[in-house]
């Protein structure tokens, strides 16, 4: 966006102190190579056009319709980090959440398990049906079409050769296990109920461009929001996968439109701040450069131990360290 639009000012809002989000709390230590795509991002926060700003929240400190009025245009991008609860007590059954377009495995590793002599798999055809985002996530991934494909041909071939005593394989997508259902003993499971489930995590967008309905539920695209990481497709694929799609969404602004909105530009977090604007006066907000300070300590920490870093983990003392 910075090297694209010569106007442009970017502000990175987040609700931590720290910036980095999950390369820096999710990718191991032991992939130091991975971690030097923090020097990528540190170069762009360098940028004089670009801020950071830590220790807000989008829902708490500052609201959707907040950021919308404030800026020309907001692209969401706070990850899936909240943990999955199952809500299965003492036990796990795995099904399938997501749909055959999501599914993680492998071609190779599907077409084995397609191909196990005196299986009959079964896969419902209302199942395989797809979303315009589905669409698009399979016009961007070789591996997910041919699993796609394989899900496709497995539902339509071998339909009618039931056999007494053949082994069955049912594949159930959009469901989560809701509860154990108890057998008449009482002492035994006799089954599990599942629930129907919807794609969560994922906000619906149409290469990046944040989709609603409209009064007479016809889709419509928001102005000026925008989605990108794994708020976009769902928390699947490595820090390269997200530059990719990152790409995607910043090409589909409009640049004519976009030169528009720099130069009307409307008010920005940098601006508000150092005008005290009472929306955030009371917000104990960090920035980068406080943010190099905590990180100048935790390498400092870190040292002493041997260890690349020590991380601070508790939130007021991180608040500590980025406040110098
Ligand atoms: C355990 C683990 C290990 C991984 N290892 C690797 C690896 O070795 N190599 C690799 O390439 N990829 C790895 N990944 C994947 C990689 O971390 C992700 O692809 C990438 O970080 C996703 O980027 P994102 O921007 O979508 O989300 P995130 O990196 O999660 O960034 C989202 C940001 O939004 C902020 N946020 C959340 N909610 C709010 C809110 N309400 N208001 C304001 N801010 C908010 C968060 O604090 C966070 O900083 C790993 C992931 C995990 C979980």
């Amino acid at each position: 966006m910075l090297k694209a639009h010569d106007g442009a000012e970017v502000d990175i809002v987040d609700r931590l102190p720290t910036p980095f989000g999950l390369v820096r709390s999710g990718v191991a230590p032991d992939h130091p190579e991975t971690k030097i795509v923090v020097n990528q991002f540190s170069r762009v926060a360098a940028n004089e056009r670009c801020s950071f700003f830590g220790n807000v929240n989008l829902g708490t400190t500052v609201s959707l319709s907040d950021l919308c009025e404030m800026y020309d245009a907001v692209v969401l991008a706070y990850g899936a980090e909240s943990d999955r609860y199952l809500g299965v007590p003492g036990e796990v059954y795995l099904v399938g959440r997501k749909g055959p377009v999501q599914a993680a495995c492998t071609a190779k590793e599907l077409r084995e398990i397609l191909g196990i002599k005196d299986l009959h798999v079964r896969i419902q055809k209302a199942d395989l049906a797809t979303s315009p985002a589905d669409e698009e996530e399979l016009k961007e991934s070789r591996i997910q079409q041919r699993v796609y494909e394989l899900f496709s041909k497995a539902a339509t071939s071998n339909q009618h050769h039931d056999i007494v005593g053949q082994r069955e394989l049912h594949f159930m997508f959009f469901r989560k296990p809701d509860r154990f259902l108890p057998s008449e003993s009482g002492n035994t499971v006799s089954g599990v109920h599942l629930e129907k489930t919807c794609l969560k995590g994922v906000v619906p967008n149409m290469k990046g461009r944040v989709l609603s309905l409209d009064q007479a539920e016809h889709a419509i695209v928001e102005q000026g929001l925008y989605v990108a990481g794994w708020l976009k497709r769902g928390p699947t694929g490595i820090i390269a996968t997200n530059l990719y799609r990152a790409e995607e969404t910043v090409s589909c602004k409009h640049p004519g439109r976009f030169q528009e909105w720099v130069t009307d530009a409307r008010f920005r977090l940098t601006q508000t701040r150092k005008t005290g604007s009472s929306k955030f006066q009371n917000i104990r907000m960090s920035d980068l450069c406080h943010s190099v300070d905590g990180d100048t300590k935790e390498r400092m920490e870190g040292e002493l131990r041997n260890k690349p870093r020590k991380k601070i983990t508790a939130w007021e003392e991180l608040l500590l360290a980025v406040d110098g």
